[in-house]
């Protein structure tokens, strides 16, 4: 129907050449790449309307244009934001920014089609599909009609203001935020003040003093003047180094009260925040905003949610109290005022110097054990052993955006092709942006000729480059990074499912699409796994047992107070946006006071004004979501857990494990919903049991 792309540069297939792509042919190829999508889109209108009009729905005559538009669109603005992310420039940059908001008036455009949606509904109701066409279409009608599709005229109307309002309220937020970190300072000019901070941190907090001070003298970290401010990594270093106790309480009382008063006042946000979404799910057909986010997740039941969480507080809430014991005890022990208890400014400080006397665990001086080569050896067998699969290095077979990028293929077991992904392991401050991700570069699909396109994955890290002739030495997060995003890579390159809708991370439920990429760091902690991996990169000496076991203890050690942190942030966000008849006519921090009195084992001081600053759920996508992190990750032990059941030092069962993790959760990708593919794998519904296990959360009374 449409015409293909004829774009030089945007060919909408096989692997894009990188090198092509500069910020000046992208500025101005890529508008006629909109261009042309927009008269497709048109075309497809008229062609629906047609097909609404006769009455025949058939999937592939639908399906087809939608998708292809749809592919055209990813791998066109895909390239683009791709290389915004690890080849950037101040150029790019603004040519990015510049596009942008073309790209997103097509995709509303498409995605707030009534024609389209229409359409998609009669392709539902005249036809019996099965459970993966029906799963791909419910999904695209949902997704419609959450933005408002369906409504009549008036409540749309509504809905649209209500929700331009929620998006000026969330960045208002952010930017509260935002100023109120950065407004905060104090400058320390005695040494007693920062006795006990690491040479790096007075560094940095010298270099911020002498900028702030605008002083044109040398910086001495050693002398000061220091600058300590609210950023996190200034923050965090401070409450866990310094020594003096009446600075960190200041720091803390500053930190949890940012953005509750004056200019930066966050509190009416989070009240209209609250009851315009309360609003909207509502106009939606909704009981809650809760129950509107969780009818497109696994978890799909508010109540499902509320049964693991306390699952898992129970015993976090019985570790914690047993850890904070234990931390006051040692603190007495070692010099601390007998007559009074540790506060929460206190946590991080003595938590740390137990961490250093019972683990005496240096993570710097691991290091050596882990250059990337072997690492990626290691993860390779691994697989091959796990999934019979052979990853091989094919540098060269593909164009690059940078020298360090590394391509492999990934063979069946017959010695097939069966997909490829980019490695692009550095950290490259000056154009790379930070953390880790995968990405989607090739989905697995069909060409126009019809033939098959295998998929091909990017895989970024942002691990420590080689450098003085001593290859990239990795830390032990940065392992657990790769195998991370290496899970995620697997999900994508192993899929089987012929739909691109539904192959790989696609149409995967939000809140179970963590669930390769952690189960793939549980393997870091499987003895055979690790000690075949680390080997000393100079003298190919094997990481002595003791630090494997140190490693180990490190995994748990003060996981009750995290576990429970992390729970009260879930528990607060889920009620708050649950409409619940006991809530009614309170304000948001009381709610959350409640909620505390048992996900906290020190309760918030009046000034803990936290969710002025609970910026995932105020201003980013995680609004009655923040339990996914939660819910993944029980996943993920259960399903390692079966390994452990089959025991892993029985390579012939820990084989057949993995057969069966490939051939469900890897291969079926979005086609069934979780719970089914989780129940292929396990045998049964998941459990809490294996993470409280992992995370070594006491069960006893
Ligand atoms: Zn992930």
């Amino acid at each position: 129907m449409s015409k293909r792309i004829e774009n030089e540069l945007f060919i909408c297939e096989g692997l894009p050449d990188f090198k092509k792509f500069t910020p000046e042919s992208i500025q101005n190829e890529f508008p006629k790449v909109i261009k042309q999508l927009d008269k497709d889109f048109n075309n497809i209108e008229i062609f629906f309307k047609q097909i609404l009009q006769e009455g025949s729905f058939e999937w592939e005559k639908i399906m087809l244009p939608l998708n292809k538009i749809n592919e055209d669109l990813r791998w066109s603005w895909g390239v683009v934001s791709h290389l915004n992310s690890v080849n950037n420039s101040e150029n790019l940059r603004k040519v990015y920014a510049n596009l942008l908001p073309q790209v997103i008036k097509l995709g509303n455009k498409i995605g707030q089609s009534k024609l389209i949606y229409q359409t998609l509904k009669g392709l539902k109701d005249t036809n019996n599909f099965d459970k993966t066409k029906n799963r791909i279409l419910n999904k695209e009608i949902l997704d419609m009609e959450h933005s408002g599709i369906s409504l009549d005229i008036d409540l749309q109307t509504k809905f649209n203001r209500n929700s331009e309002r929620l998006g000026e309220l969330s960045t208002k937020f952010s930017n509260n935020v935002l100023d109120a970190t950065n407004k905060w300072f104090l400058i320390l000019e005695d040494q007693s003040q920062v006795e006990g901070l690491p040479e790096r941190v007075l560094e940095m907090m010298a270099i911020s003093a002498k900028t702030h001070l605008k002083k044109e003298s040398q910086v001495d970290p050693m002398k000061g003047p220091w600058k300590l401010s609210l950023d996190i990594p200034t923050y965090t270093a401070f409450m866990t180094y310094s020594k003096d106790r009446h600075t960190r309480e200041k720091l803390y009382k500053a930190f949890v009260s940012r953005a509750s008063k004056d200019d930066e006042n966050n509190i009416p946000i989070i009240q209209e925040i609250l009851e315009l979404r309360q609003k909207q799910s509502n106009i939606l057909g909704y009981k809650s905003w809760a129950d509107l986010s969780l009818s497109t997740k696994m978890a799909n039941e508010i109540n499902n949610v509320e049964k693991l969480l306390e699952e898992l507080r129970e015993p976090a809430y019985k570790t914690a109290e047993k850890e904070l014991a234990n931390l006051n005890k040692f603190a007495h022990e070692n010099g601390f005022n007998k007559n009074e208890k540790i506060e929460s400014w206190d946590i991080n400080y003595w938590s740390e110097l137990l961490r250093k006397e019972k683990l005496n665990l240096d993570q710097e001086a691991l290091r050596p054990w882990f250059p990337l080569e072997d690492v990626l050896k290691g993860l390779f067998k691994l697989s091959e052993k796990l999934f019979d699969i052979n990853v091989v290095e094919a540098n060269g077979e593909a164009p690059i955006w940078n020298e360090d990028v590394l391509f492999f293929n990934i063979l069946n077991n017959e010695g097939n092709k069966i997909s490829s992904f980019y490695l692009d392991p550095f950290s490259r401050p000056e154009n790379k942006r930070g953390g880790a991700w995968m990405d989607e570069c090739l989905n697995k699909s069909r060409d126009k000729a019809g033939n098959k396109v295998l998929p091909v994955a990017y895989l970024v890290c942002n691990q420590t480059p080689p450098s003085n002739g001593k290859p990239s030495l990795m830390s032990f997060d940065e392992v657990q990074t790769l195998f991370h995003e290496f899970g995620h890579g697997l999900q994508h390159m192993l899929t089987t499912i012929e739909h691109p809708q539904a192959a790989g991370i696609n149409n995967v439920e939000w809140d179970a699409v963590e669930l390769p990429s952690q189960f793939m760091e549980n393997w870091c902690y499987d003895r055979n796994t690790l000690l075949n991996i680390a080997k000393h990169w100079e003298t190919g000496e094997k990481l002595p047992e003791e630090d494997y076991i140190k490693l180990c203890k490190n995994r748990t050690f003060n996981c009750g107070i995290a576990t429970l942190r992390q729970l009260h942030f879930a528990i607060t966000d889920l009620r708050l946006h649950s409409n619940k008849s006991e809530y009614k006519g309170k304000e948001a921090d009381q709610i959350r006071r409640e909620i505390a009195q048992n996900t906290t084992v020190i309760e918030p001081i009046d000034e803990d004004k936290f969710l002025c600053c609970f910026s995932h759920i105020f201003a980013g996508g995680y609004s009655a979501g923040y339990y996914s992190y939660k819910w993944a990750e029980v996943l993920s032990a259960d399903a390692f857990s079966m390994f452990e059941e089959a025991n892993l030092e029985n390579t012939k069962n820990v084989k057949a494990t993995g057969k069966r993790f490939k051939d469900t959760v890897l291969s079926l990708g979005g086609s069934l919903s979780p719970l089914e593919v989780f129940k292929l794998f396990r045998g049964r519904e998941p459990k809490t049991d294996s993470l409280i296990k992992h995370l070594g959360l006491s069960t006893a009374n």
